[in-house]
Protein backbone atom coordinates (compact mmCIF):
# COMPACT_ATOMS: atom_id res chain seq x y z
CA UNK A 1 0.00 0.00 0.00
CA UNK A 2 2.85 2.20 0.59
CA UNK A 3 4.67 1.35 -2.07
CA UNK A 4 1.82 2.34 -4.30
CA UNK A 5 1.11 5.63 -2.74
CA UNK A 6 4.53 5.88 -3.39
CA UNK A 7 4.32 5.05 -7.31
CA UNK A 8 1.32 7.94 -7.51
CA UNK A 9 3.44 10.61 -5.51
CA UNK A 10 6.21 9.61 -8.03
CA UNK A 11 4.11 9.52 -11.46
CA UNK A 12 2.78 12.92 -10.22
CA UNK A 13 5.79 14.24 -9.75
CA UNK A 14 6.88 12.99 -12.61
CA UNK A 15 4.18 15.04 -14.81
CA UNK A 16 4.63 17.86 -12.55
CA UNK A 17 8.93 18.06 -13.50
CA UNK A 18 7.87 17.31 -17.00
CA UNK A 19 5.47 20.33 -17.54
CA UNK A 20 7.65 22.34 -15.79
CA UNK A 21 10.07 21.50 -18.28
CA UNK A 22 7.82 21.73 -21.36
CA UNK A 23 6.99 25.56 -19.91
CA UNK A 24 10.69 26.62 -19.59
CA UNK A 25 11.23 24.88 -22.69
CA UNK A 26 9.26 27.14 -24.52
CA UNK A 27 9.97 29.95 -23.00
CA UNK A 28 13.35 29.18 -24.34
CA UNK A 29 12.21 29.03 -27.69
CA UNK A 30 10.22 32.38 -27.45
CA UNK A 31 13.50 33.87 -25.95
CA UNK A 32 15.51 32.54 -28.86
CA UNK A 33 12.95 33.99 -31.53
CA UNK A 34 13.35 37.17 -29.74
CA UNK A 35 16.99 37.09 -30.37
CA UNK A 36 16.76 36.01 -33.28
CA UNK A 37 15.12 39.16 -34.55
CA UNK A 38 17.27 41.27 -32.76
CA UNK A 39 19.89 39.95 -35.20
CA UNK A 40 17.82 40.20 -38.06
CA UNK A 41 16.84 43.98 -36.95
CA UNK A 42 20.34 44.91 -35.92
CA UNK A 43 21.86 43.24 -39.37
CA UNK A 44 19.41 45.17 -41.58
CA UNK A 45 20.01 48.39 -39.38
CA UNK A 46 23.29 48.60 -39.79
CA UNK A 47 23.61 47.99 -43.56
CA UNK A 48 21.44 50.85 -44.10
CA UNK A 49 24.44 53.35 -43.23
CA UNK A 50 26.98 51.13 -44.65
CA UNK A 51 25.69 50.52 -47.92
CA UNK A 52 25.37 54.46 -47.82
CA UNK A 53 29.09 54.65 -46.39
CA UNK A 54 30.30 52.20 -49.38
CA UNK A 55 28.35 54.03 -52.12
CA UNK A 56 29.63 57.54 -51.36
CA UNK A 57 33.36 56.18 -51.05
CA UNK A 58 33.04 54.52 -54.48
CA UNK A 59 31.92 57.32 -56.33
CA UNK A 60 34.59 59.50 -54.41
CA UNK A 61 37.30 56.91 -55.81
CA UNK A 62 35.65 56.56 -58.82
CA UNK A 63 35.58 59.88 -60.62
CA UNK A 64 38.56 62.27 -60.34
CA UNK A 65 36.71 65.57 -61.11
CA UNK A 66 33.78 66.18 -58.50
CA UNK A 67 33.28 69.41 -58.07
CA UNK A 68 34.46 70.68 -54.62
CA UNK A 69 30.45 71.30 -53.74
CA UNK A 70 29.68 67.68 -54.81
CA UNK A 71 32.73 66.47 -53.08
CA UNK A 72 32.15 67.89 -49.21
CA UNK A 73 28.35 67.09 -49.92
CA UNK A 74 29.56 63.66 -50.30
CA UNK A 75 32.12 63.67 -47.75
CA UNK A 76 29.49 65.47 -45.54
CA UNK A 77 26.91 62.66 -46.07
CA UNK A 78 29.57 59.76 -45.31
CA UNK A 79 29.77 61.77 -41.56
CA UNK A 80 26.90 61.76 -41.02
CA UNK A 81 26.00 57.84 -42.01
CA UNK A 82 29.59 57.04 -39.67
CA UNK A 83 27.82 58.67 -36.96
CA UNK A 84 24.89 56.86 -37.25
CA UNK A 85 26.27 53.95 -37.35
CA UNK A 86 28.49 54.65 -34.08
CA UNK A 87 25.16 55.38 -32.31
CA UNK A 88 23.29 52.35 -33.54
CA UNK A 89 26.29 50.10 -32.55
CA UNK A 90 26.76 52.11 -28.61
CA UNK A 91 23.17 52.01 -28.45
CA UNK A 92 22.74 47.63 -29.18
CA UNK A 93 25.98 47.24 -26.67
CA UNK A 94 23.96 49.20 -23.95
CA UNK A 95 20.87 46.60 -24.78
CA UNK A 96 23.26 43.45 -24.73
CA UNK A 97 24.64 44.38 -21.56
CA UNK A 98 21.29 44.50 -20.07
CA UNK A 99 20.34 41.17 -21.58
CA UNK A 100 23.66 39.64 -20.12
CA UNK A 101 21.66 40.94 -16.95
CA UNK A 102 24.76 43.38 -16.32
CA UNK A 103 23.62 44.50 -12.93
CA UNK A 104 23.05 48.55 -12.01
CA UNK A 105 25.57 50.50 -9.47
CA UNK A 106 23.80 50.56 -6.40
CA UNK A 107 24.63 54.32 -4.92
CA UNK A 108 22.88 57.15 -3.33
CA UNK A 109 21.72 59.49 -6.30
CA UNK A 110 20.73 63.12 -5.63
CA UNK A 111 18.17 62.72 -8.78
CA UNK A 112 17.62 66.73 -8.55
CA UNK A 113 21.08 67.36 -9.19
CA UNK A 114 20.89 64.66 -11.68
CA UNK A 115 17.87 66.39 -13.24
CA UNK A 116 19.51 69.35 -13.73
CA UNK A 117 23.15 68.31 -15.17
CA UNK A 118 20.83 66.87 -18.18
CA UNK A 119 18.86 69.95 -18.37
CA UNK A 120 21.82 72.35 -18.38
CA UNK A 121 23.62 70.72 -21.26
CA UNK A 122 20.24 70.33 -23.33
CA UNK A 123 20.08 73.87 -22.74
CA UNK A 124 23.22 74.50 -24.35
CA UNK A 125 23.06 72.28 -27.35
CA UNK A 126 19.11 73.41 -28.07
CA UNK A 127 18.25 76.86 -28.73
CA UNK A 128 15.70 76.29 -31.42
CA UNK A 129 12.69 75.68 -28.54
CA UNK A 130 10.87 76.65 -25.72
CA UNK A 131 12.55 75.19 -22.55
CA UNK A 132 10.56 74.78 -19.33
CA UNK A 133 11.63 73.48 -16.51
CA UNK A 134 9.25 73.25 -13.29
CA UNK A 135 10.75 73.48 -9.73
CA UNK A 136 12.24 70.71 -8.39
CA UNK A 137 12.00 68.97 -5.28
CA UNK A 138 14.92 67.11 -3.57
CA UNK A 139 14.74 63.69 -4.09
CA UNK A 140 17.58 61.10 -3.55
CA UNK A 141 17.88 57.90 -3.94
CA UNK A 142 19.60 54.65 -4.96
CA UNK A 143 20.64 53.60 -8.32
CA UNK A 144 22.77 54.11 -10.77
CA UNK A 145 23.79 57.54 -11.14
CA UNK A 146 24.97 57.48 -15.02
CA UNK A 147 22.03 55.24 -16.33
CA UNK A 148 19.18 57.76 -14.60
CA UNK A 149 21.37 60.26 -16.51
CA UNK A 150 20.81 58.52 -20.16
CA UNK A 151 17.13 57.89 -19.04
CA UNK A 152 16.26 61.54 -18.15
CA UNK A 153 18.33 62.31 -21.51
CA UNK A 154 16.48 59.44 -23.78
CA UNK A 155 13.48 61.21 -22.82
CA UNK A 156 14.64 65.13 -23.56
CA UNK A 157 16.14 64.21 -26.53
CA UNK A 158 13.11 62.50 -27.85
CA UNK A 159 11.04 65.44 -26.98
CA UNK A 160 13.76 67.82 -29.36
CA UNK A 161 13.87 65.51 -32.13
CA UNK A 162 9.92 65.35 -32.52
CA UNK A 163 9.25 68.93 -31.65
CA UNK A 164 9.48 71.23 -34.74
CA UNK A 165 11.62 74.07 -34.05
CA UNK A 166 9.63 76.94 -31.67
CA UNK A 167 7.84 74.46 -29.96
CA UNK A 168 7.74 73.46 -26.09
CA UNK A 169 9.76 71.35 -24.13
CA UNK A 170 8.95 71.05 -20.44
CA UNK A 171 10.59 68.65 -17.41
CA UNK A 172 9.02 68.36 -14.12
CA UNK A 173 9.34 66.32 -11.15
CA UNK A 174 6.97 65.44 -8.50
CA UNK A 175 7.78 63.25 -5.15
CA UNK A 176 4.82 61.35 -3.97
CA UNK A 177 4.48 58.99 -0.85
CA UNK A 178 6.43 56.22 -2.30
CA UNK A 179 7.77 57.18 -5.52
CA UNK A 180 9.11 60.21 -7.57
CA UNK A 181 7.69 60.67 -11.03
CA UNK A 182 9.49 62.64 -13.68
CA UNK A 183 7.23 64.01 -16.46
CA UNK A 184 8.61 65.15 -19.96
CA UNK A 185 6.44 66.87 -22.26
CA UNK A 186 6.12 68.43 -25.82
CA UNK A 187 4.54 69.83 -28.02
CA UNK A 188 5.72 67.79 -30.85
CA UNK A 189 4.53 65.19 -33.99
CA UNK A 190 3.28 63.22 -31.49
CA UNK A 191 2.77 59.50 -32.02
CA UNK A 192 -0.54 57.66 -33.49
CA UNK A 193 -2.76 55.55 -31.57
CA UNK A 194 -1.32 52.65 -33.53
CA UNK A 195 2.27 53.00 -33.39
CA UNK A 196 1.96 54.31 -29.07
CA UNK A 197 1.87 50.31 -27.99
CA UNK A 198 4.55 49.52 -30.27
CA UNK A 199 7.04 52.04 -29.30
CA UNK A 200 9.15 50.16 -26.75
CA UNK A 201 9.93 47.59 -29.62
CA UNK A 202 13.53 47.66 -30.12
CA UNK A 203 14.49 48.95 -33.38
CA UNK A 204 10.44 50.15 -33.78
CA UNK A 205 9.88 53.64 -34.85
CA UNK A 206 6.71 55.60 -36.12
CA UNK A 207 5.70 56.12 -39.64
CA UNK A 208 5.77 59.88 -38.83
CA UNK A 209 9.35 60.14 -37.91
CA UNK A 210 10.89 57.96 -40.43
CA UNK A 211 9.28 59.71 -43.15
CA UNK A 212 9.22 63.18 -42.12
CA UNK A 213 11.45 65.80 -44.70
CA UNK A 214 14.38 65.40 -42.73
CA UNK A 215 14.75 62.15 -40.49
CA UNK A 216 16.19 63.27 -36.92
CA UNK A 217 18.12 60.04 -37.27
CA UNK A 218 17.39 57.82 -34.21
CA UNK A 219 17.79 54.65 -34.07
CA UNK A 220 14.63 52.97 -32.02
CA UNK A 221 16.56 51.76 -29.58
CA UNK A 222 15.78 55.00 -26.86
CA UNK A 223 12.96 53.99 -25.62
CA UNK A 224 13.95 50.58 -25.31
CA UNK A 225 17.18 51.42 -23.22
CA UNK A 226 15.02 54.18 -20.81
CA UNK A 227 12.70 51.02 -19.86
CA UNK A 228 15.35 48.86 -19.16
CA UNK A 229 16.56 51.34 -16.86
CA UNK A 230 13.61 52.19 -15.73
CA UNK A 231 12.56 48.65 -14.62
CA UNK A 232 16.14 48.05 -13.77
CA UNK A 233 15.41 50.44 -10.93
CA UNK A 234 11.88 48.77 -9.72
CA UNK A 235 9.98 51.29 -12.02
CA UNK A 236 7.29 52.04 -14.61
CA UNK A 237 7.65 54.31 -17.79
CA UNK A 238 5.12 55.21 -20.28
CA UNK A 239 3.85 57.53 -22.92
CA UNK A 240 0.76 59.35 -23.54
CA UNK A 241 0.34 61.39 -26.55
CA UNK A 242 -1.81 63.07 -29.03
CA UNK A 243 -1.11 63.02 -32.60
CA UNK A 244 -0.32 66.54 -34.05
CA UNK A 245 -0.21 68.13 -30.60
CA UNK A 246 2.30 67.03 -28.63
CA UNK A 247 3.50 63.46 -26.51
CA UNK A 248 4.37 63.20 -22.61
CA UNK A 249 6.97 60.81 -20.90
CA UNK A 250 6.15 59.47 -18.39
CA UNK A 251 8.20 57.72 -15.51
CA UNK A 252 7.82 56.41 -11.73
CA UNK A 253 10.61 55.56 -9.63
CA UNK A 254 10.45 54.07 -6.26
CA UNK A 255 11.51 55.93 -3.23
CA UNK A 256 13.21 54.03 -0.51
CA UNK A 257 11.99 53.46 2.93
CA UNK A 258 13.56 56.02 4.67
CA UNK A 259 13.41 58.42 1.14
CA UNK A 260 9.70 57.87 1.52
CA UNK A 261 9.44 58.82 4.93
CA UNK A 262 11.34 61.75 4.22
CA UNK A 263 8.78 62.82 1.45
CA UNK A 264 7.00 65.64 3.13
CA UNK A 265 9.99 67.26 4.87
CA UNK A 266 12.34 68.16 2.02
CA UNK A 267 13.19 72.00 0.51
CA UNK A 268 12.48 72.67 -3.31
CA UNK A 269 15.45 73.76 -5.43
CA UNK A 270 15.83 74.89 -8.79
P1 LIG B 1 14.38 56.88 -31.83
O1 LIG B 1 15.84 56.74 -31.72
O2 LIG B 1 13.83 56.58 -33.19
O3 LIG B 1 13.88 58.17 -31.28
P2 LIG B 1 13.09 55.60 -29.57
O4 LIG B 1 13.13 54.17 -29.16
O5 LIG B 1 13.61 56.60 -28.62
O6 LIG B 1 13.82 55.65 -30.97
O7 LIG B 1 11.60 55.97 -29.93
C1 LIG B 1 10.86 55.10 -30.78
C2 LIG B 1 9.88 55.89 -31.61
O8 LIG B 1 8.89 56.47 -30.77
C3 LIG B 1 10.50 57.09 -32.34
O9 LIG B 1 11.08 56.71 -33.56
C4 LIG B 1 9.30 57.97 -32.54
O10 LIG B 1 8.54 57.51 -33.64
C5 LIG B 1 8.47 57.72 -31.28
N1 LIG B 1 8.69 58.75 -30.24
C6 LIG B 1 9.43 58.64 -29.13
N2 LIG B 1 9.37 59.76 -28.38
C7 LIG B 1 8.57 60.61 -29.06
C8 LIG B 1 8.09 61.95 -28.82
N3 LIG B 1 8.44 62.65 -27.73
N4 LIG B 1 7.26 62.49 -29.75
C9 LIG B 1 6.88 61.80 -30.85
N5 LIG B 1 7.30 60.54 -31.13
C10 LIG B 1 8.13 59.96 -30.24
Amino acid sequence: FVGFTGACIDIHDRKLALERLEQQEGQLRELMHVQKRFVADAAHELRTPLTAIQGNLDILMRYKNIPEADRKEILSDVQREATRLGRLVHDMLTLARGDAGIEFQEEEVNLTQVVQEVWREIQRMHSGHQLDLARLPQVVLTGDRDRLKQLVLILLENALKYTPGGGQVGLSMTRHATHVEIRVTDTGVGIGPEDLPRVFERFYRADQSRHRGEDPGGTGLGLPIARWITEGHGGHIWLESEPGRGTQAIVHLPLDDFQAEQANSGTESH
